[in-house]
């Protein structure tokens, strides 16, 4: 909610946040970054909502649940794992149309969130009546990030109760590793906690030749496994690489083995411009292939940006220019500016030519 006092002393209210405003004219913004897509299916201005397709394996990862609109059922079906940056309105409001989508016999779906996430969700999932679902409610596992753990419980949509899971730790902010990317976030604060995310793929895994001759090691069958044992994070399985010897997989890869790291794309809204905030958020984009990063304001807003917790373009700016980001998509654009939104680019652009500008 954004007030402005009026020269003559009335209070006007216009809805900056969490507004129902059509997104019919502002297109999606999609790019490419080698094995994914990365969507903002609201365009720039609309509800938050960053979907990650990942080309070869039907599978999508969504950042914020904004408005639902745009996104055909079938999409819900392929989504693995949700990336909650907190729990305003136009970040989960999307949540109910998905709950809907998952009636059936579907795979427990991973919601990863700020602390506060299991009431919310449990909250909302609670708002309908379940008893025509029998066995095929709606299954989730939710992940509250607290420092340096996450709170973990299993929920099923007509069940009474949460159960809670173990802890699992976070190290280096890693919430969910798999064979081929990370998950890393950076808890950013909002006036509330809210979290920013990178995808971070893993690159191809080389062997290192002069290594493999240094060892007397003839390349066979065994280096697949060693890779294997890399990707599934089996430090302990062991190898024998011929013969004679028998090794630590980890041991092993150490030597002979390198990893080029793949191209990130790191998503991040809704947080102050403090200087805490803005060396956690660089540090999370160093390097990034795109960044999606909030402006919702012009810098003569700052007053506003600061009263509402959020971004300037200029602090947008500055974050792709310290992590030295390819490219830069600037969104969650303020609808103050909805007509004016040449003028947020133009000055924008003065900041940092590191800014892509949808067509
Ligand atoms: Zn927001
Ligand atoms: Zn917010």
């Amino acid at each position: 909610m954004d007030r402005e006092q009026q020269g003559n002393g009335a209070v006007q209210v216009s809805v900056e946040l969490g507004a129902l405003t059509s997104v019919a004219n502002d297109p999606q913004v999609a790019v490419r970054v080698g094995p994914v897509v990365a969507s903002l299916v609201n365009g720039v201005c609309g509800d938050p909502l960053l979907q990650l397709r990942l080309l070869h394996q039907s599978r999508s990862l969504l950042f914020d649940l904004g408005d639902t609109g745009r996104m055909p059922l079938r999409s819900a079906h392929q989504v693995t794992d949700i990336f909650i940056t907190h729990c305003h309105a136009d970040h989960i409001g999307g949540f109910m149309w998905f709950l809907r989508s998952r009636i059936g016999y579907f795979p427990p779906c991973r919601l990863f969130g700020p602390p506060g996430l299991m009431r919310h969700i449990a909250g909302m999932i609670s708002g309908i009546l379940w008893d025509r679902v029998e066995d095929r409610g709606p299954r989730f596992v939710v992940h509250e990030c607290h420092g340096d753990h996450l709170k973990r419980w299993k929920i099923t949509a007509g069940d009474t109760a949460p159960t809670p899971l173990e802890d699992q730790a976070t190290p280096d902010g890693v919430l969910l590793r798999e064979p081929d990317f990370q998950i890393r976030a950076a808890m950013l604060d909002h006036g509330t906690p809210v979290l920013a995310f990178a995808w971070e793929p893993f690159g191809k895994l080389q062997v290192r030749n002069d290594q493999l001759q240094a060892e007397g090691l003839k390349p066979g069958a065994w280096l697949h496994d060693l890779k294997m044992a890399v990707l599934r994070q089996r430090p302990d399985e062991l190898i024998s690489p011929d013969a004679g010897r028998t090794l630590r997989a980890e041991d092993l890869a150490r030597k002979l083995l390198i990893q080029a790291p793949g191209e990130k794309v790191v998503y991040g809204t809704d947080f102050a411009d403090t200087p805490e905030n803005i060396r956690k958020m660089t540090e999370l984009a160093e390097g990034a292939h795109t960044l999606f990063c909030e402006a919702s304001f012009m810098a003569a807003d700052e007053a506003q940006a600061r009263h509402t917790h959020h971004l300037t373009t200029r602090a947008c700016a500055r974050i792709a220019e310290a992590g030295q980001v390819r490219q830069l998509i600037a969104f969650h654009f303020s609808h103050r500016y909805d007509r004016r939104r040449d003028e947020v680019y133009l000055e924008l652009k003065g900041f940092t030519d590191r800014l892509v500008i949808p067509d």
